[in-house]
């Protein structure tokens, strides 16, 4: 068996970052070798610098606990411990990009959870399941930083990671436009409901920032490449409405959409069915198969029942009919902290390391 790739969680303490954690206490081919976070915690065991906000079930995990917890921004320290990094911290986005930019020419590959280097061209921006090839931007990504190893890759944002997948296998179909408003859990704000009471018997409609990541991010992900860089796919044309409501973990979609070629009922499940990308051929440690589940009862999917379906990475549709303005409209679920965070980001370091962008030092 070959060795583990050592990882480095930036932004190990927050919400996305104790989902990291988790996600590596155990992990086939990862092992956690450091964890980095603000001044704050620096210096602390990772145990000591969770207590109180630990806000996955069970305790701390054990490889974890006992590690000392380094300042993010001390990139050679960090990097001199690992192969990779995740990364989880939430700065200001000029900081961000700076800090990762810094690892990576440090010949220390990011997988990125921050919006930062989202709309950089040759960063990919990778849904594991729906568009694998971007990560050929790389090779121009690392000519442009200078690097042999190093090079930053993203995941689009926690709001389109149900519907995004359950449009993809429909494009065939010629997918022209897409309306869609979504139901969005605390902890996409890095929140709990019992560090967020307002938000007990609450409903806020508006997200910032999300609509327009909800609208565009889509674009990316369904881009061609050309030139060592991502060029935007044209259509659909996308509206969204971005809402937080009084759920812990889980966003949900209510999707409405048309194509030039209207599918009958039975394609569109067909085309779910039948759905399964790269992850699932390749059969990597965190690919959820299926990938898109279909439930036929109208009640369903639910945030509390349906989440955690797949590990919390596969995406959880019901409630498809026709619509009497678009063509079908639908529901479509996923885990916010799993497959729309931590979980997509461990799902594409794994997909980039069968790839061979990732590898020992
Ligand atoms: P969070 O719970 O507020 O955690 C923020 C993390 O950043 C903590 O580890 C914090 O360390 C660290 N940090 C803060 N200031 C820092 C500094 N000056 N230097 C280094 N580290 C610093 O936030 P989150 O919800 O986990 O989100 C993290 C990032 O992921 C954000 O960019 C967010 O937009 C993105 N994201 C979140 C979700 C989600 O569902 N929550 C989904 C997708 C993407 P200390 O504990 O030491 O302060």
């Amino acid at each position: 068996m070959t060795a583990k790739l050592k990882v480095g969680v930036v932004g190990a303490t927050g919400m996305v970052g104790q989902r990291f954690i988790s996600l590596l206490a155990a992990h086939p081919w990862f092992e956690l070798a450091c964890v980095a976070a603000s001044p704050q915690s620096a210096g602390k065991p990772y145990a000591e610098a969770v207590a109180g906000r630990w806000s996955l079930p069970g305790a701390v995990p054990a490889n974890a606990a006992r590690l000392t917890v380094l300042d993010a921004a001390q990139v050679e320290q960090v990097a001199g411990q690992v192969d990779f990094v995740f990364c989880a911290v939430d700065l200001a986005k000029d900081a961000t990009a700076t800090l990762e930019e810094a690892y990576a020419k440090r010949e220390t590959p990011v997988v990125s959870n921050n919006s930062a280097h989202r709309w950089t061209a040759d960063v990919p921006m990778m849904i594991p399941e729906v568009n694998d090839g971007h990560a050929q931007v790389i090779d121009a990504q690392r000519r442009r930083l200078g690097t042999t190893r190093g090079f930053i890759s993203v995941k689009p944002n926690c709001s389109i990671q149900s519907y995004v997948p359950a449009l993809h296998p429909l494009r065939d179909f010629g997918l022209t436009k897409v309306a869609v408003c979504t139901y969005q859990a605390v902890s996409g704000a890095g929140k709990t409901l019992e560090s967020w009471p307002e938000m007990v018997d609450n409903v806020i409609p508006f997200i910032k920032g999300e609509e327009e990541k909800s609208e565009q991010e889509p674009l990316k992900v369904w881009g061609s490449v050309s030139d060592g860089r991502v060029v935007n796919a044209a259509l659909p044309r996308i509206t969204a409405q971005c809402v937080r409501v009084p759920v812990s973990d889980g966003h949900l979609a209510a999707v409405f959409v048309a194509f030039e070629r209207k599918p009958s009922k039975e394609q569109i499940l067909e085309a779910w069915r039948a759905y399964a990308g790269t992850p699932q051929a390749l059969k990597l440690p965190s690919a959820p198969s299926p990938f898109l589940n279909y439930l036929e009862d109208d009640a369903r999917p639910q945030t509390k029942l349906d989440r955690d379906a797949g590990n919390g990475q596969a995406v959880s549709l019901g409630r498809l009919r026709p619509d009497t303005v678009f063509d079908w409209k639908f529901v479509a679920l996923s885990h916010n902290t799993v497959r729309g965070a931590a979980g997509g980001a461990v799902l594409t370091a794994e997909l980039l390391k069968a790839q061979g962008y990732l590898t020992a030092k």
